[in-house]
């Protein structure tokens, strides 16, 4: 792990290059579900089925995990396949505490999947530590958080969260979809697991659906191999590919896509029909310093208020260039309506104490030109 992160991105770790036999420039898309033995027990490539290993899948786990400093990393058809992986680890009446703010199915998940088969999820602001020590308990087992979270952009102090979890012997699970590893590596700041829905930043192109788990050591990487093997929610080759494609140009795309959002965010502030703008990179932003103090960068996500439910509503029906759909860290902006689209499952009384209401929406600022960006907001915002 010498080479820089842009090199990384490219190239994975140099030292376990995986190359093909041609040693392709491009890695090949291995599209077979099976690999010949020669004799009983003997597979010559170390490569026997698609749903267990393949090595377009793993030439990808090794460039997502030299890019999170990982020990291990598992591919997964989907964010939410990752996610349903890592609760797997947990037994009936383990209890789980959980970041209040939270992409939308992984509250779902809990509502019709874990608790039915016995988990305990508490829901809690991880950004007060006391609140989070005020609520474990002799069988809580892991503290799950997004940060910057997902719509709210609230930001957890991970080397302080970390401490608590290691005094109480709980693992700590990190999603890092919305800042992605060139501006965040969790692991490094006392994480057990890295959470990454490939489908957003890592792939970058709003083309393909693809999950990640990243591990400080090598026990939980088998541990959850054996649960995706398992399970069979792998990633394709294909997809695979895309993927790995898209994150070639990973760097270059979040720098990029992070100057766009200080100018759209900049601009949003300043609109007399704006009430209230959520970037992490805004200094007035309350988690502007912690998560400065930790990551490399505030990423491209934007929430933001329009003075009432209307304004939102003729935003998102009159922007031309910003698409209205959800998803989120591709090269195509798009505005997403939180309430509605990702977060109708989270209970009423929940969104409104978090602020998930018919006012808020959230932007994924793409990598147009910035003053296309705005001058659609503009011409969307105007009467
Ligand atoms: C999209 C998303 C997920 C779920 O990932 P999918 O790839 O859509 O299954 C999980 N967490 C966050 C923060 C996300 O944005």
């Amino acid at each position: 792990m010498n080479e820089q992160f842009e090199t990384r991105c490219i190239h994975g770790d140099a030292a376990d290059r995986l190359l093909d036999e041609n040693r392709s420039i491009s890695y090949p898309i291995y599209q077979t579900a099976s690999f010949s033995h020669i004799k009983p027990g003997h597979n010559a490539s170390g490569f026997d089925y698609t749903r267990e290993s393949n090595p377009t899948r793993t030439r990808l786990e090794q460039v997502v995990a030299s890019l999170e400093g990982a020990a291990a990393c598992v591919a997964f058809s989907s964010g939410m396949a990752a996610i349903s992986a890592v609760f797997e680890l947990f037994a009936p009446g383990d209890h789980i505490i959980c970041s209040e703010d939270l992409y939308g199915g992984v509250t779902r998940l809990h509502t019709f999947i874990s608790t039915k088969n016995g988990l305990r999820v508490d829901y809690l602001d991880t950004t007060d530590l006391s609140v989070v020590e005020a609520a474990v308990r002799p069988e809580t087992r892991a503290i799950y958080l997004e940060t910057p979270s997902n719509p709210m952009m609230n930001v957890t102090d991970l080397r302080k969260i970390s401490a608590l979890a290691k005094a109480h012997g709980l693992a700590l699970i990190v999603d890092n979809t919305f800042l992605s590893p060139y501006f965040q590596n969790p692991l490094a700041l006392g994480a057990d697991v890295v959470v990454h829905s490939g489908s957003k930043f890592l792939s970058g192109h709003n083309d393909t659906i693809s999950g990640f788990l990243c591990t400080a050591s090598k026990e939980l990487g088998d541990r959850l191999r054996l649960i995706s093997k398992t399970t069979g929610g792998v990633l394709a080759p294909f997809d695979s590919w895309l993927v790995m494609r898209g994150i070639k140009t990973l760097a270059i795309r979040m720098e990029r896509q992070q100057q766009n959002s200080l100018q759209v965010a900049g601009w949003l502030k300043a609109h007399p029909r704006i009430r209230e703008v959520y970037y992490v990179g805004l200094p007035e932003h309350p988690g502007h310093a912690v998560n400065a103090g930790q990551a490399r960068g505030f990423g491209s996500m934007i929430s933001f208020r329009t003075d009432t439910a209307e304004t939102a509503l003729r935003v998102l029906e009159r922007i031309k260039l910003i698409t209205f759909a959800e998803s989120l860290g591709g090269t195509e902006s798009l505005l997403t309506y939180p309430m509605v689209q990702t977060h109708p499952d989270v209970p009423q009384a929940m969104r409104e104490h978090l602020g998930i209401t018919d006012t808020l929406l959230r932007l994924s600022v793409g990598l147009e030109h910035p003053d296309d960006i705005i001058a659609d907001l503009r011409q969307a915002l105007e009467e």
